[in-house]
């Protein structure tokens, strides 16, 4: 609508606008119970309600097999950086992990405190630009799992399929690509995420787990970083983010609604090929430095030719209801993220923009 931006940022970033006005309509009064969600016992029946229907569309959308449990936890995915070898090892078990970007590298550190981790293969001395070939990765032959960063939402490097773990355990870490396609849960151990990009508001976060990987935490894990605990009293062991399961809640119930994530990834592969094919077709006046074969779908980094120029062309872009393209500070340039939320019609305005900036700067 007139009064809105394109909202180009990496998180907490743009929600369906549908569905924004959906819970501005319940606000006040959700549903005629007289209050709002951020009002309601945790423990009353229409949370439960609201919880229970997060849950259930959440597994039909991933397909997510019985033999799994969702959480909803809080903490940001940072948290599960250190739950996760709390949970899954004692202290001197080995780890692998795949460093392909910043969040995979800060797992990585977490982890050291709890478990014995490796890198089995990192990026940086190539600015984490790619994802290495599977068969050539020496895996440490008894790690308990693999952890792998499926999408780096800094760099814009996405797994577009899955090494296979020396003992089955695969974990991913998907905030910046949770539901933005189809996945097949089977193949993980754990799969979690940081509401705030594609699902919801931040303070949420996401953890789908295989049950039988459950009860094992090290003697030293808080309660509150103990996926057992949570598992036995489904999510609601203490006051959960209500209010954010609620609207994580209602995206589903959209995603559901435009048809479930076969579509999405459709729209998805489309607006991220418009995108990359203006950059590329630039002559160089833009770049994206992520080799072709691993680009992300979400966030699209890329830099331009005279770097001098940057600070304009977020200035110009601003000035046209495009915002929050700067790069992560960490590495300069653009970095546009364009989520599920991120209508066709906002990458096509970018991408003209893109182009009337080259013709008058280049
Ligand atoms: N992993 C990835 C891939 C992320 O993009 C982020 C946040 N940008 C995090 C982890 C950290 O998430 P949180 O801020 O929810 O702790």
């Amino acid at each position: 609508s007139q009064d809105r931006v394109f909202n180009f940022a990496a998180g907490p970033a743009n929600l369906p606008e549908n569905v924004l006005k959906k819970a501005q309509s319940e606000l006040y009064n959700w549903r005629g119970s007289g209050m709002s969600v951020m009002e309601m016992s945790h423990r009353g029946k229409e949370f439960s309600s609201i919880i229970q229907k997060a849950e259930s569309d959440l597994r039909t959308l991933l397909n997510i097999p019985q033999e799994y449990s969702v959480l909803f936890l809080q903490g940001g995915a940072t948290t599960q950086f250190a739950a996760i070898p709390l949970n899954l090892c004692k202290p001197d078990d080995k780890v692998d992990y795949l460093v392909t970007g910043s969040w995979g590298d800060k797992a990585f550190k977490e982890a050291q405190k709890y478990s014995k981790p490796k890198v089995i293969w990192s990026g940086k001395s190539e600015k984490y630009t790619k994802i290495p070939a599977f068969d050539a990765l020496e895996q440490t032959p008894d790690a308990k799992y693999l952890h792998i960063c499926a999408n780096e939402t800094i760099h814009g490097v996405e797994f577009k399929t899955y090494p296979t773990p020396k003992n089955g355990l695969l974990i991913a870490d998907m905030s910046s690509n949770f539901c933005s396609k189809p996945v097949d849960v089977s193949k993980f151990g754990i799969i979690y995420a940081g509401a705030q990009k594609n699902v919801g508001p931040s303070g949420v976060t996401i953890v789908i787990i295989r049950k039988d990987l459950i009860g094992n935490a090290q003697e030293v894990t808080p309660v509150m970083l103990d996926y057992k605990i949570h598992d036995d009293n489904n999510s609601l062991y203490n006051t959960p983010p209500c209010y954010g399961i609620y609207m994580c809640g209602l995206v589903f119930e959209d995603l559901l609604e435009q048809g479930g994530l076969a579509g999405i990834e459709k729209k998805n592969k489309k607006k991220a090929e418009l995108l990359y094919n203006a950059i590329d077709g630039s002559n160089g006046f833009y770049r994206c430095p992520v080799e072709k074969s691993v680009r992300s779908l979400m966030n699209v980094p890329f830099t331009l030719e005279k770097s001098e120029l940057e600070a304009e062309f977020i200035k110009e872009a601003a000035k046209e209801k495009m915002v929050q393209l700067k790069g992560h500070r960490s590495v300069g340039g653009m970095r546009a993220s364009i989520y599920n939320a991120m209508p066709l019609a906002g990458v096509e305005k970018l991408v003209a923009f893109m182009k009337d900036f080259q013709a008058k700067y280049a």
